[in-house]
């Protein structure tokens, strides 16, 4: 069956609730509906009034808008994309259209409950009081602290950058701890990027909308890149002005090794070795250097390090040029590292350079840093492009003037904590930008830890599934005292734990969104619950504010709001109190018009007017800004010879460690005993977080995905053959990491030798409508510290693939 672009688009961004020109999503929903009779928890309205209430999406950091219909008031029955909210534009993706399955799913925690018999055992988690469950983590805290050791508690937290992650920190930094860690992003080494370039280490924004002429490197622009809401809805804006022949329509160029959604959707798509995308970037960036291509009146004004250049201490450094026209940069060896031909890589440089608003986005992941001599690569690009300026295509994304956090005032217990390194970092290395980092601090945690993690916890995180490579989070926990979830679910993480205070699910509660990937505007929403809880569960914010309080002294001073709303409405009284930016309102483009530098005039009374307008699911936002007026860099100008980089191999002349350059990744394991490549992949259909699959979506899978219990690989038929496999055949994936059961299909838009496998199944908790389906890559991929920040990155392994 043909599953066109407008049809993908149609069901993608209408969902289960909008008009759909394809018969496919009907028969899904009615497949689903027969499937879903069976559940005992299924949903089952009683008769009444509708009504509908709008609010903020926050199962992702997408930012969008949406609504639930309500009956009588205190049923929800659908998630819809709201049409009036500036991100999404009515669209709404599957994982949203599935989200009341969170909200009524059996495999809830409904109360607090306590580990009985030994870490892991599903039967052993018996109920408590809530008063029981917080004295005991209030009494372990207290112990620690009076024991002058604050530093052997630790949290792990969701990628979110919502005010809850800043309360953690702030809890952290009047605890005494300094192991407060995130999940890895790809902000993480993106705003790493911008530090190195422009001396500030904030998100870089893309002004897509804008876009003519766009050159994906590996990003899937469809499937889950930035915000998907605001991807979706672009893609619908270039799609209806295509079939109606009307301009501006963005000419995409996909280059990836396999044929993603994405891939296929986009006007031409450029299959290349898998890992190679910043060798291409180098390679268009050598031709257009080489041919003189590039804005060279840009360059020459704004930009230090193109040419060679002389340091404070008279040493003569290589410049960007230089090293491109070098022969380990020719385009014959960018031709080798890409497997493309040469007159290819020439031709996507002219266009590249010639096109007007042609602008270079890359990201393979939203959960995974890239090397950042990657990222520098494409943003080099991008430089050369000129696109970094007044009205240009990327900027950095203005930061949102909330209510400050009181300032902490550390008392002798928290001092000497904080003095401790935090265990990521206790270790002599000499990785020049080291930020905090999570596969560190397993790794440390799991060999021999320099000191004991007593307490652990862990907040909308799923790191026992979601983390490549997360046989280290299952080592490390077996090294921790105590382990203290938040979740609202049994996932594969609360079943490790020793209590579980669960959390409200995310349409239960007050949370906000801070910015949104990729988005040149300044943004900021509140997302209210659009029902009280279902359950006897709690804010992990108000637990963590209640906490506080009882501790007393400077901790309970750091955070002396009353409840997580009163700390909301506090950071919203600054907003207001800063008079900047506007309410967006019925102008479902407003937002993306505002045009850089024109903030738009304040429409709220006060705080209390602007919490009111926010709370009922508009959005506050802001102008773009000139990212050349905010260059902080040691030059003062965009830098493409990094001078805040400093390392030993730079001390020992090494001049390229400070440009953007290559280098492949090393994976380890034998190539005879595994000849392939294993590349994982995210798809906007299989969620692949925090958050599991819902049953709703897992039913719209493909049965070329997941057939009964069992997930595919897509294989080249060449590549099968090759191996004796074929269709549908059970075969055994081997990586240095470990092994599962899949089967095979045959797909001609995946490379020779290359096994592709998506991210998102294979869970091992929750119920029986989630878990044993499929297997999850994370248990096979690698993960190679970055030398520059110490992150982890992964992105493949190699791997055998043998008949079962
Ligand atoms: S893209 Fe993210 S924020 Fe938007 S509707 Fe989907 S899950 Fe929610």
């Amino acid at each position: 069956m043909m599953f066109g672009r407008r049809a993908f688009l149609q069901f993608a961004a209408g969902a289960v609730g909008g008009t759909l020109l394809s018969p496919l999503p009907w028969k899904l929903a009615d497949d689903s509906a027969i499937w879903s009779q069976n559940w005992s928890w299924r949903p089952s309205p009683e008769r009444g009034p509708i009504t509908k209430k709008a609010t903020i999406c926050t199962l992702c950091e997408g930012g969008c808008g949406i609504r639930a219909r309500l009956v009588n008031g205190n049923r929800a029955v659908l998630l819809e994309g709201n049409p009036e909210h500036p991100i999404n534009r009515g669209g709404i993706c599957p994982l949203a259209a599935s989200g009341l399955q969170f909200l009524y799913a059996p495999y809830r925690i409904t109360q607090p409950i306590k580990q009985t018999q030994k870490r892991g055992e599903a039967s052993g988690f018996k109920p408590i009081p809530w008063d029981e469950a917080m004295s005991e983590l209030l009494d372990k805290l207290v112990n620690l602290r009076t024991g002058g050791t604050p530093h052997a508690v630790a949290c792990i937290t969701g990628q979110g950058q919502g005010s809850m992650r800043d309360l953690w920190q702030q809890f952290f930094d009047a605890y005494g701890s300094p192991n407060f860690f995130q999940m890895p992003s790809h902000s993480d080494s993106l705003k790493l990027a911008a530090f190195l370039t422009l001396g500030k280490e904030e998100p870089l924004a893309f002004a897509l909308e804008k876009a003519s002429y766009i050159l994906s490197f590996g990003s899937d622009l469809i499937g889950g890149w930035g915000s998907p809401g605001r991807m979706l809805a672009l893609w619908g804006d270039w799609n209806a002005a295509q079939s109606e022949n009307k301009t501006p329509s963005a000419k995409i160029i996909q280059i990836e090794s396999r044929c993603s959604m994405s891939a296929a959707k986009a006007d031409r798509w450029i299959p290349i070795i898998p890992g190679s995308e910043a060798a291409l970037a180098l390679g268009i960036a050598h031709v257009m250097v080489k041919e003189n291509l590039y804005d060279t009146s840009y360059v020459a004004t704004n930009v230090f390090g193109f040419e060679d250049w002389t340091d404070s201490q008279g040493k003569a450094r290589q410049g960007f040029k230089s090293f491109l026209l070098a022969s380990e940069n020719s385009l014959e060896e960018a031709s080798r590292r890409t497997g493309l031909e040469p007159a290819k890589i020439v031709e996507l440089a002219k266009d590249f350079a010639t096109q007007p608003n042609a602008v270079a986005v890359w990201g393979k992941s939203r959960d995974l840093p890239e090397k950042v001599h990657h990222e520098l690569a494409f943003l080099a690009l991008n430089v050369l492009k000129g696109n970094l300026k007044s009205q240009g295509m990327i900027s950095l994304a203005p930061s949102v003037p909330l209510g400050p956090m009181p300032q902490v005032l550390a008392d002798e217990v928290a001092q000497q904590g904080l003095a401790r390194k935090s265990l990521d970092q206790v270790k002599a290395q000499d990785i020049p930008l080291s930020r905090k980092s999570l596969y560190g601090f397993l790794k440390n945690l799991s060999e021999a830890p320099s000191y004991p993690i007593e307490v652990l916890m862990i907040h909308e995180a799923n790191p026992a599934y979601s983390l490549p490579g997360n046989q280290v989070f299952q080592k490390a926990i077996q090294k921790v005292g105590w382990v203290v979830s938040f979740s609202s679910y049994m996932d594969e993480t609360s079943l490790q734990a020793d209590i579980i205070l669960p959390n409200h699910t995310a349409f239960e509660r007050y949370d906000d969104v801070i910015g949104v990937p990729g988005l040149p505007q300044a943004y900021y929403a509140v997302a209210a619950p659009i029902l009280p809880p279902q359950w006897n569960t709690r804010h992990s914010g108000d637990v963590l504010l209640q906490m506080s309080k009882n501790m007393g002294g400077s901790v309970a001073d750091a955070l002396p709001w009353k409840s997580y709303d009163a700390f909301l409405q506090d950071r919203v009284k600054g907003l207001a109190a800063s008079g900047r930016g506007a309410v967006a309102q019925t102008s479902a483009r407003q937002l993306q018009e505002t045009p850089e530098g024109a903030s738009p005039k304040a429409n709220y009374k006060d705080g209390a007017d602007l919490w009111k307008k926010l709370a009922s699911g508009q959005c506050w936002y802001d102008a773009p800004q000139n990212p050349l007026q905010l260059v902080q860099s040691p030059s003062g100008k965009i830098e493409l010879a990094f001078q805040s980089l400093q390392s030993k191999e730079l001390e020992a002349g090494k001049d390229e460690q400070c440009l953007p350059n290559f280098s492949s990744i090393a994976l380890s394991g034998n190539e005879k005993e595994y000849p392939l490549t294993l590349v994982s992949y995210q798809a906007l259909f299989l969620s692949h977080g925090y958050l599991p699959n819902p049953p709703f979506m897992t039913k719209t899978l493909w049965d070329f995905i997941l057939r009964n219990d069992d997930s595919f690989v897509e294989l080249h038929p060449e590549t099968a053959r090759s191996l004796g496999l074929d269709e549908g055949n059970r075969a055994v994936l081997k990586t240095p990491a470990g092994e599962c059961i899949v089967r095979v299909h045959l797909f001609p838009g995946a490379r020779l030798d290359v096994i592709y496998m998506p991210q998102g199944l294979g869970h091992k908790a929750y119920d029986q409508y989630i878990q044993s389906k499929g297997a999850n890559p994370n248990e096979l991929l690698e993960v190679q510290m970055d030398p520059v920040s110490g992150l982890g990155t992964a992105w493949a392994a190699r791997a055998q693939l043998r008949r079962a």
